[in-house]
């Protein structure tokens, strides 16, 4: 997914991956055929669970169209990740 542009994959010790996404980073969510659900899974004390989202469609060509669901975070991006 290296040629979506400002979207970073990461992937994670444990074989799980990520995308970092404006400095926010989004968890796998599931997949459906072609699509591949992201969603942020930050939590804050006092405040209910992120519900940003959004979704990757791999193309015929081979590239990825995204789909920015719910591109709205109730938090700040974190400064460090991983
Ligand atoms: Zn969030």
């Amino acid at each position: 997914m290296d040629f979506i542009p400002n979207i970073r994959v990461i992937r994670s010790q444990r074989k799980t991956i990520k995308l970092m996404f404006k400095k926010y980073a989004y968890s796998k969510s599931n997949n459906h055929e072609a699509t591949t659900y992201w969603h942020c899974r930050s939590r804050r004390n006092g405040n209910p669970a992120c519900k940003a989202r959004f979704s990757t469609k791999k193309l015929r060509n081979g590239r990825y169209k995204v789909y920015l669901t719910q591109p709205e975070h109730n938090h700040p991006p974190k400064k460090r990740h991983l």
